[in-house]
């Protein structure tokens, strides 16, 4: 999001589904945990995050007077190394979301091989009725309450929800002036001219388009026999279409928070990007027929990229989508009570921890390359993002094949492991 568009940010709508996602997540944990019989001892070390801190915020507002806002980052794991995770600005963020955040990126981190621990910021703020100069002073006494915890070698964020590019610039910033030295590497998501990686923008989507590539060679499907249906045309959905429309592909539906949209000859991707450009959402657009969100979801298609929200496949509409595989580009799209129903369809599903981890991939790219003071070309960061999401890929469908489980609980138990043997490895230290 740039700065003005963080004034528009609206609060997200409620999850109508009754299941949380972050249980969800937390039941799948459990299936893993179990498969690979981790000692009880291991598995509440697991569970707990390691380090969670709640400040106070106070600002000066605008008009004079003192607001008061809290601010949150939780640790959940660093065994593999510094904590990496997304700083959230949000009317309802609350430390248990942001807990649950963070045991994400722990499993995501450790997915994709990156040296990074897991770990999630937060805070209670509304950014669309916070002033540009109130934005960057909540981002500023956060960064201060936090000089302890981040740092290169310890924690670094990145932008999530209701954050972007010049709250990370303000919190590089802040930090750099308290340690008296430019400290580029202890956030990511940067502008380019502090640090920033080339290709980070498109890295999520990238990602996805190259696992959903990988799973249909699994199954011999052609990129130009393929259909694709994506929901969700923000950054994820928009580069995930562009990039499998590029590689041949035919997309027959998009959608937004608008609607969904559907051509049976197929929708022209590169047209829906200068529409959302102009318009901002895809309503009104001209290139196919408008149809509902669950009509969307239940077309006819070879992969579907929910790249929306969470909780969007679940037990009531699974037995009705068609796809033969579907490529989770958002978090938390796929409930835990929707998997039994997918996996009884035959339905490949990649898994958030797998397919939209090409974001804190490059991520990892960025901090590497603000370390070495050395940076990449667009065409270096692709192939390396494609070297480690094609390894990931396969280690992930490995594994759910020794174990006789789904791409999920595969990806899980690859990560579970890992930590856990990190664990056992260094030891406990007492
Ligand atoms: P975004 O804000 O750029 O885009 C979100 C898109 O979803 C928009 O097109 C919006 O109109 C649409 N949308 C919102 N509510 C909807 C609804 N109820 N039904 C249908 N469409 C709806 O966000 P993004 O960065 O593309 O993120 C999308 C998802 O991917 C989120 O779950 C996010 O957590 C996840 N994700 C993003 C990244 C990243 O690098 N941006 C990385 C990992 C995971």
């Amino acid at each position: 999001m740039e700065p003005n568009e963080l004034l528009n940010y609206k609060e997200p709508a409620p999850i109508t589904d009754k299941e949380n996602p972050f249980e969800s997540m937390m039941e799948r944990f459990d299936v893993a945990a179990e498969m690979l019989g981790l000692e009880k001892g291991v598995y509440e070390y697991l569970k707990t995050p390691v380090k969670q801190i709640i400040v106070s915020i106070p600002i000066q507002m605008d008009n004079g007077e003192i607001e008061v806002f809290e601010g949150y980052r939780v640790i959940h794991n660093d065994i593999l190394g510094p904590s990496k995770g997304g700083l959230r600005f949000a009317p309802d963020v609350n430390i248990n979301e942001v807990k649950a955040l963070a045991a994400w990126m722990t499993w995501k981190c450790a997915v994709v091989n990156i040296p990074f621990g897991g770990a999630k910021g937060g805070v209670r703020c509304d950014p669309a009725k916070l002033t540009p100069v109130e934005l960057e002073k909540v981002t500023r006494r956060y960064t201060a309450n936090m000089l302890d915890i981040f740092g290169e070698d310890k924690d670094i964020p990145a932008p999530d929800m209701g954050t972007n590019e010049q709250v990370m610039a303000w919190i590089m910033d802040t930090y750099s002036m308290h340690m008296k030295r430019t400290a580029t590497g202890v956030v990511t998501g940067k502008p380019l001219i502090i640090g920033g990686s080339l290709g980070r923008r498109e890295a999520t989507g990238r990602g996805v388009m190259m696992v959903t590539l990988g799973a249909m060679e699994k199954i011999k499907l052609k990129p130009k026999e393929t259909v694709i249906v994506v929901q969700g045309f923000g950054n994820v959905g928009s580069v995930t279409a562009q990039l499998l429309q590029q590689q041949g592909c035919k997309v027959v539906g998009l959608g937004d928070v608008t609607g969904g949209y559907f051509s049976k000859k197929g929708i022209d991707v590169e047209k829906a990007i200068e529409w959302v450009k102009t318009h901002k959402v895809l309503s009104g657009f001209t290139g196919a027929e408008k149809i509902t969100q669950s009509e969307l979801l239940e077309l006819e298609c070879d992969v579907l990229v929910p790249a929306a929200k969470e909780d969007q496949i679940t037990a009531r509409n699974a037995p009705k989508i068609k796809a033969k595989i579907i490529a989770e580009g958002a978090n938390g799209p796929t409930t835990a009570k929707a998997d039994p129903i997918l996996k009884e369809k035959g339905i490949i599903v990649i898994p958030d921890i797998l397919a939209n981890a090409g974001g804190v991939t490059v991520s990892y790219f960025e901090w590497v390359q603000d370390r070495v003071g050395y940076f990449w070309s667009l065409d270096r960061v692709n192939r390396r993002l494609e070297r480690m999401m094609t390894a990931a890929f396969n280690s992930v469908y490995e594994t759910a094949e020794l174990y006789k489980v789904s791409l999920r609980i595969g990806a899980y138990i690859m990560a579970i492991d890992k930590v856990a043997k990190t664990l056992k490895v260094r030891g406990i230290y007492a």
